[in-house]
């Protein structure tokens, strides 16, 4: 494990940082990832949810707008990580932020260009009447979480497209559904002109958005990885810190305005 000191060091040498994001930045703020115990994921089990399930099953897509209202609930806030990564953006040394996550929460600290692999759970979508996993062609109606819950509150358990009468879905990627080639591009433009790859709370095991701080790393920028345990990419790295992301990062956005102050 590396220290405090070669992070605050890394950060301050870059001007193109790019951070990769997954669930375990947000469990700070109470969205457990899919290893905690006790969380949403012990009472849903998100193999339900594939594409193929959600498109063929009423019963499966009313447990999916359940599971989406438990997710909501508490409405999660940004907690220090976010904050930290949008200070970061603030001082302009960030290219951007890649995440993994659904839950809008680099948007609402103030991080400006997110890019989100797996889509948004703030949103929902129609997916058509007749989808398929490569290419759900809805007619282009999308609404806020909020409208379709309440929806849901109002005795529609599995509610349609108002427009069109097809399926509405979150604007999220399920398993078995493609992810958006545009958006992976975006990702691999990003992860060539990073100097500095911050790979943040996640278990770097879910290709293809695990290779994307590889490629950083292949193209000439160092890689830090910032997690509560071991990842496969350790050796891979310049910098590996153990431990909670928002006190990590905390720590090294302090440090950097000491050392300029
Ligand atoms: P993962 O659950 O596989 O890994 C999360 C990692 O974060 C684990 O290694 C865990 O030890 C670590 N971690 C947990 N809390 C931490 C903390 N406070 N500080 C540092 N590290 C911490 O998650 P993944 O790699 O993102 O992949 C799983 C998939 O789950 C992703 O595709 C993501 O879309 C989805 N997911 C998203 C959310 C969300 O939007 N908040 C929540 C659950 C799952």
């Amino acid at each position: 494990m590396t220290d405090i000191a070669a992070l605050t060091d890394a950060l301050q040498q870059s001007s193109r940082v790019v951070a990769f994001t997954g669930a375990g930045i947000s469990t700070e703020s109470g969205i457990p990832d899919f290893r905690s115990p006790g969380g949403i994921w012990t009472r849903y089990d998100p193999m339900d949810f594939t594409f193929d399930r959600f498109i063929g099953s009423a019963e499966v897509r009313e447990r999916s707008w359940q599971m989406r209202r438990e997710f909501f609930e508490t409405m999660p806030e940004p907690n220090a990580a976010h904050h930290a990564l949008a200070r970061l953006d603030a001082g302009e040394r960030m290219l951007g932020v890649i995440t993994q996550n659904i839950d809008g929460l680099h948007q609402l600290a103030g991080s400006t260009n997110v890019v989100e692999i797996h889509g948004t759970a703030r949103d929902v979508m129609c997916i058509g009447t007749a989808p398929q996993a490569g290419t759900p062609a809805g007619c282009g109606f999308t609404q806020t979480h909020q409208w379709a819950l309440a929806r849901v509150d109002a005795g529609e358990a599995d509610p349609a497209c108002p427009h069109c009468g097809g399926l509405l879905k979150s604007a999220t990627i399920s398993f078995g559904q493609a992810l958006d080639p545009g958006v992976m591009e975006q990702c691999a433009a990003m992860a060539a002109q990073a100097d500095l790859m911050l790979a943040i709370g996640s278990s770097l095991q879910v290709y293809p958005a695990a290779g994307i701080p590889v490629e950083a790393k292949q193209s000439g920028a160092r890689l830090a990885i910032i997690n509560n345990e071991e990842t496969p990419l350790d050796d891979l790295a310049d910098i590996v810190m153990v431990g909670r992301a928002g006190e990590i990062l905390t720590n090294a956005i302090e440090n950097m305005a000491s050392a300029a102050s």
